[in-house]
């Protein structure tokens, strides 16, 4: 059935030639026909990407005032999983029948027009296509020992899918006066005679003084259902090559929606900030070794964006729970969970067993020669 994309940011129209439905092709960075293999240049978002004000976009998520706008596609739907929870959105026709964080099966009435979120800014797109994320992933399974059987035929039992992760970076410009003090490292003579000696001793003086930072790009990542230890081991990713987003670059892959809004990741980026202020009052002071007693910081300029980013999941269930692996879509880098197989470490340690005794055996058999 021909569909009709049209927004103001992004006209993906069905296939010229056949009508057929248009999916982003990684190889080729174009949009191909499923049905006829035709290709077609997307239309490119002009400018930069775009940066909001935060405070703006707290006051409209506290407001409850968040609408879609423009750079979202008129049929966007969205897959919430009765098992897990996880929210998926799609268009076209829905390219997954299991769920993608946790392979259990996706049913009919799963499906719902997407919900009021805040506009995507920007996308980073894939750049390693199937093929390639699946050579990858093979060579990781393989690399792993004891792995059960059941990964390796994840095509059949488990999930392999590509989607697009949300994250909100920030920026921030700061400017913060604190009071701490300095150590220096001092030498002294102690003791008499025999026990004469010298030591070292810090000596603290009062320091006091204003640092500036600048902040780019903190990502945080808005979603839950995924191990976030593992999915930060995925960075850096490289956003400075990320394009203002046009809904044709998800177009026939899966796109998880934010579970945590801008106001929730928030916090997670201002820790990581003050962490970057405090390493830069740490210089200011100098010395041997600083104490950081007071800081008052002046937040300005602060600006986020809503970024899609590219990953290639595989999700195998084992022991009757899920097991998560973890692609970056750009790079490759891939971390993961896996489980061990009972049946083959047992069999290992069963042939280590048999293999001791026939060595004792074979040692005794010498010896009693011998002697
Ligand atoms: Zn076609
Ligand atoms: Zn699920």
């Amino acid at each position: 059935m021909a569909m009709k994309h049209d927004t103001e940011s992004s006209r993906t129209y069905p296939c010229e030639a056949c009508g057929g439905e248009l999916h982003f092709d990684i190889a080729t960075q174009l949009l191909k026909c499923q049905h006829c293999g035709n290709t077609h240049e997307l239309v490119e978002v002009k400018g930069d990407v775009r940066e909001r004000d935060l405070r703006e976009a707290l006051k409209l998520v506290r407001d409850g005032k968040v609408s879609h706008t423009a750079n979202f596609l008129t049929d966007e739907k969205e897959v919430v999983c009765q098992n897990c929870g996880g929210h998926t959105t799609f268009t076209g026709s829905l390219t997954a029948d299991k769920c993608p964080y946790c392979a259990t099966p996706i049913q009919r009435d799963d499906v719902h027009a997407a919900p009021e979120r805040l506009p995507v800014d920007a996308v980073l797109p894939f750049s390693i296509d199937d093929e390639a994320a699946g050579e990858l992933i093979e060579k990781w399974i393989n690399g792993r020992w004891f792995a059960p059987s059941e990964f390796k035929t994840y095509g059949r039992t488990g999930s392999f899918k590509s989607v697009y992760m949300a994250y909100f970076t920030y920026d921030a410009n700061t400017s913060t006066r604190y009071r701490g003090q300095r150590g220096v490292t001092r030498t002294r003579t102690v003791g008499h005679g025999d026990n004469r000696r010298t030591e070292t001793y810090i000596e603290w003086y009062p320091a006091a003084g204003v640092v500036s930072n600048s902040f780019d790009d903190i990502p945080v990542l808005a979603n839950t259902g995924f191990e976030k230890k593992r999915i930060d081991k995925l960075e850096p990713w490289p956003t400075e090559t990320a394009k203002p987003y046009s809904a044709e670059y998800a177009a026939g892959h899966l796109a998880r929606t934010y579970d945590n809004d801008v106001e929730e990741c928030l916090d997670e980026a201002t820790t990581r900030m003050e962490d970057g202020i405090r390493s830069t009052i740490r210089q200011d002071i100098g010395g041997s070794q600083q104490r950081i007693n007071h800081m008052d910081i002046s937040w300005r300029e602060m600006g986020y964006k809503h970024i899609l980013l590219p990953l290639w999941l595989l999700t195998v269930i084992y022991d009757q729970r899920p097991f998560q692996v973890y692609m970056n879509g750009v790079t490759g880098e891939i971390h993961g969970a896996r489980p061990y197989s009972k049946v083959k470490i047992a069999a290992a340690i069963a042939l280590a067993v048999v293999l001791l005794i026939v060595i004792i055996v074979a040692v005794s058999v010498s010896g009693g020669g011998s002697g």
